[in-house]
């Protein structure tokens, strides 16, 4: 045994690097082609535990907490609080700093738990690994590798571990993530000097980098915090901040927030010191409408809300990987979407084979090899250039067809579990046939070659079947095979037309080939030319139930979809037709159309036509900046490892998390666990509906805070005493915002979200009609509160009633709005009233504190309030009806306006079809 190398379980690294394949696989206890076997597998789970890093590196505790107060809002309540402790206003000053305090816990536990929440959906995505356990291969949750077991890498893959190359094809790393050098690394299998540094270990694979191309096999030598990765403790993806551009434009208005109240606390001192009134009174009253105009529960609020977004989304299956794509969703105005697999089914059957010049039907749906073939209705005898094309579909693959549980399925890409389908049809066993020709080197599918092939001995000599795309096939083709499988001329344009015929209805197309004698084959220079066509196998995939109808849905919410797909563009558009995307009118643009255009050109193109076929993935990243030009907000769907820098460049990247590559789900804003094209017109559903519970809750708060302003603005230049003090003002705000506020959180999705216009990007979030509202509802406030505390000043002669009518007054109308609010559109009888139970439970907790905080002998102590008597319940109330009445006509009035909305949403879908 070679001695420098130390037990697997030995906490040093080992140097892998510096040893052959052979002397790891030993020391390993393992074997490159069999792999470990089951038992061993799960004692060797027991010994090193999972495949995972144990602490996550985040924001500290301590940190975040201390986070909380660095907000400019809290800096005036904490300054309010001194001025108050100053003052010798001590229970004043106890309660804001109370205030303080339990803002900052309450933001504190709220932020942990939306980012353990958000990183818990994340790691939902659990990444699976190829391995060879037991002398087959399995697909496996990436956290049961353990050292020494063989697993299989590809292009697109993210490294399960640390990992000893066995064998290497083509096979590169970007190990950004470990070493930050961007260019992706060639690996290979052979020894390195034992001095070489990890960032030039080519014969390793590090845990957390990403295969960008080619494929191999490898030696799992560390798992978990034992990999490089866990050694340097440099997790890739980190918990996201939980900033989004609404936070951010929030913060914004809190600063400006800040200076107005700083102004007007100042000018309300001055002034009243200028009108002979005492300074402390003057202090106490700047303090009190500091902490009247901060909209305390504004920021908790914020990002509950998106939370709640984030985990509805879930429930839809869209899993949201960056915070702001929960607001970004709602304003999407294009959707561009793969079809193979997200519009279809990516369930494919061979409907129809050419060769020879004679078309054969496939009977048979679905993966069950039930079916027969047939020419003219009549069964078929299998020979010639029929056999040759259904032998070449299934040694040209990598699927396999397997029965589970009764059920047929294809283990591998469906394209080629059709291929073995048909051939099984035709009574072929793909086993037998693949033993009888042993494949000896391969050159994997790739979506920019848009072929495969493969090599094989046999006895007649060496072979290379090609398979792919129809237009990379015939150009190499020299010759073709005729009914009995003899050498014919090559007839491009008889088997052009068949394959447009196919295509046209809607049959994904793809054309087989075969070269012998065969050369090595190291790459795609090796097939060339001097091929000999074999024929064409059509397979049908139908679309998706739910995406036709999402189509739809997405046309009638102003929304534009439009088709990206490597496949060819007649398939492309009989698809995008059959499901609503294109009209009969439509045309396809293909990738080389694409390619020759320049950038004006390109971007007329992307404005109209809604079907883009044969793309190679770089030409979605142009098309994304073209729509983008237009002020576009595009939402991108992507699953291979050439689709992540579009992904990126998307405002909405949108990755498959069953059907997708590694590299893709990482550049992804979002990812779809069931890659269905339905679940992103339903992310943007819910992502409406979740910008517009944070409209509602921030019309529903500001005219508390103004109102509160205005009273006490009012009160000093009426040179008035205070009709709320500035212990009642938090009251107030923070009750309401915990108890009603935070209930328009949960408020349903409305019914009309998808029948709206989407929403342009810049606009603010408060438009007219709303800042109109709120001042309304704010004056409505300031009226009643400062009318009823004048009224029963005078009536009751006791300043601790008064008081106390006015602050029931302020929450008398936050009641009444908060249920106007559940609508920013509809009036108030037209919402289900039992929709939001959250409201009741809110309202009824409300209203037993207020009568606690009006009757309860302690918290009269504290709050300096009195009992209110029933005549002015009546009062209190009125002017709750009152508010409601203004603001259900004003919503009366703006309905109209609404409705030139939709028509315009209904004019942009009508024009997107
Ligand atoms: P989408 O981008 O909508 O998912 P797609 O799946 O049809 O489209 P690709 O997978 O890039 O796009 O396939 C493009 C073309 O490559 C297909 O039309 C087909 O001709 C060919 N092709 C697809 N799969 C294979 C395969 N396994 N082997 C050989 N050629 C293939």
């Amino acid at each position: 045994m070679d001695p420098t190398l130390r037990p697997p379980d030995d906490d040093t690294p080992h140097p892998w690097h510096a040893h052959g394949v052979e002397s790891v696989s030993a020391r390993l206890a393992t074997d490159v082609h069999h792999g470990l076997d089951h038992e061993e597998a799960r004692r060797r789970l027991g010994v090193h535990g999972v495949n995972r890093l144990s602490q996550p590196p985040g924001r500290g505790p301590v940190r975040r907490l201390l986070l909380q107060f660095h907000q400019p809002l809290i800096y005036i309540l904490l300054l309010s609080g001194a001025a108050a402790a100053v003052l010798g206003e001590w229970v004043d000053a106890a309660v804001i700093f109370g205030v303080v305090l339990v803002n900052a816990v309450v933001g504190f536990i709220q932020e942990g738990r939306a980012e353990q929440a958000l990183a818990a959906l994340a790691r939902t995505v659990s990444s699976e690994v190829s391995v060879q356990r037991g002398g087959a291969r399995h697909r496996l949750d990436a956290a049961h590798l353990v050292p020494g077991d063989v697993v299989h890498l590809a292009a697109g893959d993210r490294v399960p571990a640390d990992v000893r190359i066995a064998h290497a094809a083509g096979l590169q790393a970007s190990e950004a993530a470990l070493t930050g050098e961007s260019a992706a690394v060639a690996k290979h299998s052979a020894a390195l000097p034992a001095p070489t540094r990890v960032a030039e270990r080519s014969n390793m694979a590090f845990a957390g980098t990403l295969v960008v191309a080619g494929q191999g096999r490898g030696l799992v030598v560390a798992t978990g915090d034992a990999t490089e990765t866990g050694r340097i403790a440099q997790m890739l993806a980190g918990t996201e901040a939980l900033e989004t551009p609404l936070t951010r434009a929030m913060g914004r208005f809190s600063n400006l927030l800040l200076v107005v109240i700083l102004a007007l606390a100042a000018m309300t001192f001055a002034l009243g010191l200028a009108r002979g009134e005492s300074a402390v009174e003057m202090l106490m009253a700047a303090v009190a409408l500091a902490v009247g105009a901060i909209p305390e529960g504004l920021p908790a609020a914020l990002t509950v809300t998106l939370a709640i977004g984030v985990a509805r989304m879930a429930r839809r299956r869209a899993i949201i990987r960056r915070l702001p794509a929960v607001e970004t969703l709602g304003s999407t105005t294009v959707i561009c979407s793969d079809k193979t697999g997200t519009l279809t089914e990516n369930q494919m059957t061979v409907e129809s084979i050419y060769v020879g010049g004679q078309v054969y039907a496939v009977s048979g749906r679905g993966y069950a090899p039930v079916g027969r073939l047939s020419r003219d209705g009549l069964p078929v005898p299998l020979s010639g250039a029929l056999r040759e094309c259904l032998v070449a579909g299934v040694l040209c693959n990598d699927a396999a067809l397997i029965k589970r549980d009764g059920e047929w399925t294809v283990d591998g890409d469906p394209t080629e579990g059709a291929l073995i389908v048909a051939a099984r049809k035709a009574g072929l066993d793909e086993a037998s046939i693949a033993a009888g020709c042993p494949r000896v080197d391969e050159l994997p599918f790739d979506a920019v070659r848009q072929t495969m092939a493969t090599r094989h001995r046999t006895d007649a000599g060496a072979v290379i079947f090609v398979k792919g795309a129809l237009e990379r096939i015939i150009p190499r083709c020299a010759r073709m095979l005729d009914a009995e499988g003899q050498p014919a001329p090559l007839d491009a344009s008889a088997i052009d037309v068949a394959a447009q015929r196919m295509a046209a209805s809607g049959l994904r197309v793809l054309a087989f080939a075969r070269l012998s004698p065969a050369p090595r084959l190291a790459c795609d220079a090796d097939v060339a030319g001097d091929l000999s066509f074999i024929g064409l196998q059509g397979m049908i995939d139908p679309p998706r139930a739910r995406a036709t109808a999402a189509v739809k849905a997405c046309h009638q919410a102003g929304i534009e979809v439009k088709m990206i797909t490597g496949d060819h563009g007649l398939t492309a558009l009989a698809i995008a037709r059959q499901m609503g995307i294109a009209n009969d009118d439509d045309t396809v643009v293909v990738g080389r159309e694409l390619a020759a255009m320049d950038e004006m050109q390109l971007a007329a193109a992307v404005r109209s036509v809604r079907v883009f076929a044969r793309v190679e993935p770089a030409e979605k990243l142009r098309l994304v900046r073209a729509l983008q030009a237009h002020r576009a907000v595009v939402a991108m769907t992507g699953d291979g490892v050439n689709d992540a820098p579009a992904l990126k460049a998307a405002d909405i990247g949108v990755a498959m998390g069953a059907g997708g590559t590694d590299v893709a789900k990482e550049a992804a804003d979002m990812v779809l666990t069931d890659d269905n094209f339905a679940t992103i017109e339903a992310a943007v559903e819910v992502g409406r509906g979740v910008y517009d519970n944070l409209v509602k809750f921030i019309t529903w708060t500001l005219p508390t805070n103004f109102g509160e302003g205005l009273v006490i603005l009012a009160a000093i230049f009426a040179g008035v005493t205070l009709p709320i003090t500035p212990l009642q003002i938090l009251w107030i705000n923070m009750t309401t915002a915990v108890l009603l506020g935070m209930s328009l959180a949960f408020e349903p999705i409305e019914s009309d979200v998808m029948h709206r216009a989407p929403r342009p990007p810049g606009q603010p979030m408060l438009d007219r009609v709303l800042v109109g509202r709120i001042v309304l509802v704010g004056v409505v406030m300031l009226a009643g509160a400062f009318g009823l505390f004048v009224r029963w000043s005078g009536l009751s002669g006791d300043v601790a009633v008064a008081r106390s009518v006015a602050v029931n007054v302020f929450v008398m109308v936050e009641i009444v709005f908060l249920f106007a609010c559940r609508s920013q559109r509809r009036p108030l009888w037209r919402i289900a009233p039992f929709s939001n139970s959250w409201v009741w439970g809110g309202v009824l907790a409300q209203v037993l504190l207020q009568a606690a905080f009006t009757y309860w002998a302690p918290m009269q102590a504290v709050f300096g309030t009195a009992a209110v008597p029933p005549a002015a319940w009546a009062e209190i109330v009125g002017i709750g009806l009152v508010a409601l009445v203004i603001v259900e006509l004003e919503k009366a009035i703006r309905r109209p306006h609404d409705a030139s909305m939709r028509k315009s949403a209904a004019q942009a879908s009508s024009s997107g079809k």
